[in-house]
Order: structure tokens, then sequence, then C-alpha cells
């Protein structure tokens, strides 16, 4: 009896579950969003986002754009919550010294944080080796973007085209004289 309760409850649970996470209404509100968010990223960083997410939807993957540019407000408040690191490409402004085999550089680009409209970060997404996370981070990769999901403290959604300028020349290593590439002007979607 208290399976058959159970298998109930289970069943109650998964219809919920569909009917929020999975829903047209839901999945169609986050491609609207998605498109707001792709119109924040400069035209480069986006032709390869939508590169991803287009080798993504032929898996059979619902891909949305879950954040793209964020002021740095939108950033603080993130962080607060306990989300996303303090200083992020999401944010124009951002510029984070990094080292790398003796050098130091600044880092300065743009990221964004790729989703299944179907699952966010919830139900099999929460597991960080999830097929979706994978593959995502295999096609970004792939294009030469870095992904979060190689972090310590994995970022599995997050995908970004970061410049490196170095600024301190060391006594080992060699010189990266890879050119710095200026970022433009770009819109913030609030
Ligand atoms: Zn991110």
């Amino acid at each position: 009896m208290s399976n058959f309760l159970g298998d109930v409850g289970r069943q109650i649970q998964k219809k919920a579950l569909d009917q929020d996470k999975g829903s047209d209404e839901q999945i169609a509100k986050l491609e609207r969003r998605s498109k707001a968010q792709l119109a924040s990223l400069e035209d480069h960083f986006r032709i390869v986002v939508l590169q991803v997410m287009s080798e993504l939807t032929n898996n059979g993957w619902k891909p949305v754009v879950f954040w793209g540019v964020r002021t740095p407000e939108q950033q603080e408040k993130l962080h607060d919550k306990g989300v996303g690191a303090k200083k992020s490409l999401h944010v124009h402004e951002t510029q984070k010294i990094v080292h790398r085999a003796g050098w130091s550089y600044v880092q300065t680009g743009e990221a964004a944080d790729i989703v299944d409209a179907r699952y966010l970060w919830t139900g099999p997404a929460e597991d960080l080796n999830f097929r979706f996370w994978v593959e995502l981070g295999e096609a970004a990769e792939r294009r030469g973007l870095e992904w979060g999901g190689r972090w310590t403290n994995r970022d599995v959604a997050h995908v970004q085209c970061a410049h490196y300028e170095p600024i301190i020349k060391s006594k080992k290593g060699k010189r990266d004289d890879t050119p710095y590439q200026a970022v433009p002007n770009r819109t913030v979607v609030a």
C-alpha cells in the first residue's frame, strides 16, 4: 500500500515538475530571455555562442542563454546571494589579473551562461556531469571558448571569450605576445 502511495506521489511530483520546468510556456519565456541576453553580447562572441547552441539543438537539447552581459549592480547582487564570482566577465568593466606559467595578464572579455530550458540548474542538471553540461563544454572549447566546468569551483553553464594582455615579465617562461584585443562598447540588457 505504501509503495502504491509512493508511486502516486512520485507521479504527482513528476507531473508538477514537467508542468513548471518543461512547459511550453516556461520554454517560450526562457527563449525570449535568451534573445535579449544574446543581444547584449558583442557580435564576435554572439556568433560563437550561437554556433555552440545550434550544435546542442542538433543533439536534441533546448539551449538558452540565461545570462549574457550583467551590470555591476546585477553581478554584486548575484554574488551576495552566493552565485558567480565577485569579478566576472559578465560585466563589461571587469579587468581581472590572472597568473599563468610565470606570467601575469590583464584579462578582459565576455561571458554567457547557457542552460537547457527544460531543466535550468534543476533535476538532472543538478549533476555537474549531466550530459548537457559535458556537451556544452565540448562544443564551447572546440570553438576556442573557455568553459567554467573546468574551474575548481565548477561553473558548468558558463562559457567565456577572454583576452589576455601580459603585464609582468617573468625570469622563467617565454613571453606570450598574443595581441591584446580592445573590447568596444556594448549594450547592457537590464
Ligand atoms: Zn557565467
